[in-house]
């Protein structure tokens, strides 16, 4: 797909740089009556990413994957964003594949054996039916996120997953979604607070010493083992 076409093919123009509130205005412009969806692992990028939708007041759908290894922390977090966007679906499509089911199958600790087969079995596998439904994939990627992220388009096509996907926040820093957060009141997890710059599974997840809640690491994610990514944007697995 020419995705350099989607982007100009509107009466609005972005480009990669455009402001992030541009760029959703033009996405919800652009793909109107498309079926379009938020993804999210309640990180403090997704949930700025459901606010700045969420002010359109269009019909939107979040779609995230219980891995069933969330933090109670992220649990909750889920709960305060239901709580103040009510007019958003939250829709968990995550594994139904149980810790003992999993344990049963492949060993005990998978996460430390084969951390690309747990990430597979509990994310992206469950990904390909949580987007068939969708037309647009609306995502909180970064491009300093990290080094795997530097060269993301603001519309790509996710050959993964066979859907477009467009991420408004593509140009921002850790700093800029900080000031977002706290500007906008949005909610976050009580975890960046004691030292976890993201969170993500309670296996793989570790605090980093030394961090601030306003700056990205991804340093505490899969701590020692090499992995840098789940698998979910093509990258990492
Ligand atoms: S982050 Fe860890 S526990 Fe979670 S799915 Fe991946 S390997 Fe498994």
């Amino acid at each position: 797909m020419d995705t350099q076409a989607v982007i100009s093919r509107t009466t609005r123009t972005v480009n990669e740089d455009s402001p992030a509130h541009e760029i959703i205005e033009w996405s919800l412009e652009r793909f109107a009556g498309q079926r379009m969806v938020i993804t999210t692992s309640f990180g403090m990028e997704g949930c700025a990413l459901i606010d700045m939708y969420a002010r359109h007041n269009v019909p939107l759908d979040v779609v995230y994957l219980d891995t069933m290894f969330f933090f109670k922390e992220t649990y909750e977090l889920r709960d305060r964003m239901i709580d103040k966007y009510p007019h958003v679906t939250f829709v968990n499509k995550g594994t139904t594949v149980t810790p003992e089911q999993q344990a049963e199958q492949h060993g005990p600790e998978l996460w430390k054996s084969n951390p690309d087969l747990c990430c597979s079995i509990r994310k992206v596998i469950p990904m390909a039916p949580a987007l068939s439904d969708y037309d647009v994939w609306f995502t909180g990627l970064r491009r300093t996120q990290s080094g795997t992220r530097a060269n993301l388009r603001v519309v790509d096509w996710d050959w993964q997953y066979q859907i477009l996907k467009v991420s408004p926040i593509a140009s921002l820093d850790r700093p800029q979604i900080w000031e977002y957060v706290q500007e906008h009141n949005v909610p976050y997890n009580a975890l960046h607070e004691q030292g976890y710059p993201t969170v993500g599974c309670t296996h793989c997840t570790k605090p980093v010493p030394g961090s601030k809640i306003g700056e990205y690491s991804r340093a505490g994610r899969w701590n020692g083992t090499g992995k840098t990514e789940c698998g979910l944007h093509g990258y990492g697995i």
